[in-house]
């Protein structure tokens, strides 16, 4: 069942205003939204981190080896090859189907979160105040909800693509999220995707709080809904929980995320 409200088109005004905001938005976000690269984090010293496989793990080398993937090019790579894969899919079967639609995630799938994982060094802190918003503060913890209410997460390149081509493409685009029901955060979220050059979609779904265990049950059954109108052509997630085999849609994106893990 489909718990939240349906975002429809507004006025013709409102969307020529904001196809215009669109097209500028989409022109700065293409200069600017490259994986930031960390000041003074050298990516020489990668096989410095290499794991020896006749010891324990270590979570310290760990943890460098998530950086010298994030600085140095491996994710922005692997994550664009996905994305591309996705793109020609959705261009290839956007006018060969009907009703088409496509269904993306939003953390680490659409919006990038690394601001918050950098600073809380890969650990999850779920509440208290986010250091990371407040510049020349020492190295604190960042609190999730705060963060997400912050609206700062920042639009992931080829996600953005694959967006800008349904919209230019006549496709519906769904959002489904874990993030969870409320008000405040409904709206950070709907901030953070416009502000990031997602501008307009058909619906934003988010996982209601009376909603438990894995979010692979609350997703499908949105994707379920979603289907019963619409072919989903493409669902695009970096958990495997958010695509759950590809039910309800005819292909599945997964996109990498080695800093955490949604079961
Ligand atoms: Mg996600």
């Amino acid at each position: 069942m489909i718990a939240t409200r349906i975002d429809v088109w507004p006025n013709f005004a409102t969307v020529t205003l904001r196809a215009a905001a669109f097209m500028l938005l989409a022109l700065a976000l293409t200069i600017t939204s490259q994986p930031a690269l960390a000041v003074g984090w050298d990516c020489t010293q990668r096989e410095k981190h290499a794991l020896d496989p006749t010891r324990p793990l270590n979570i310290g080398q760990l943890k460098f080896q998530l950086r010298d993937y994030y600085y140095c090019g491996g994710y922005e790579a692997d994550f664009a090859a996905v994305g591309d894969e996705a793109k020609k899919y959705l261009e290839l079967r956007a006018h060969q189907v009907t009703n088409p639609a496509i269904v993306l995630d939003i953390d680490e799938t659409s919006l990038s979160n690394w601001v918050e994982i950098d600073r809380d060094d890969f650990g999850f802190i779920p509440g208290g105040t986010c250091a990371a918003l407040e510049p020349g503060k020492p190295a604190n913890a960042c609190g999730d909800y705060e963060w997400e209410i912050s609206a700062q997460a920042t639009a992931l390149r080829p996600t953005l693509a694959v967006y800008q081509s349904a919209k230019a493409n006549g496709v519906a685009v769904f959002f489904i999220t874990g993030r969870r029901e409320g008000p405040e955060l409904r709206a950070a979220t709907e901030r953070n995707l416009e502000a990031q050059g997602y501008i307009v979609w058909n619906k934003l779904i988010m996982r209601p709080v009376d909603s438990h265990g894995s979010p692979s049950t609350f997703k499908t059954a949105e994707r379920e809904a979603i289907a019963k109108k619409f072919t989903i052509i493409l669902n695009m997630g970096d958990q495997q929980s958010d695509l759950d085999d590809g039910k309800f849609a005819e292909k599945a994106f997964k996109l990498p995320n080695p800093f955490y893990f949604i079961p």
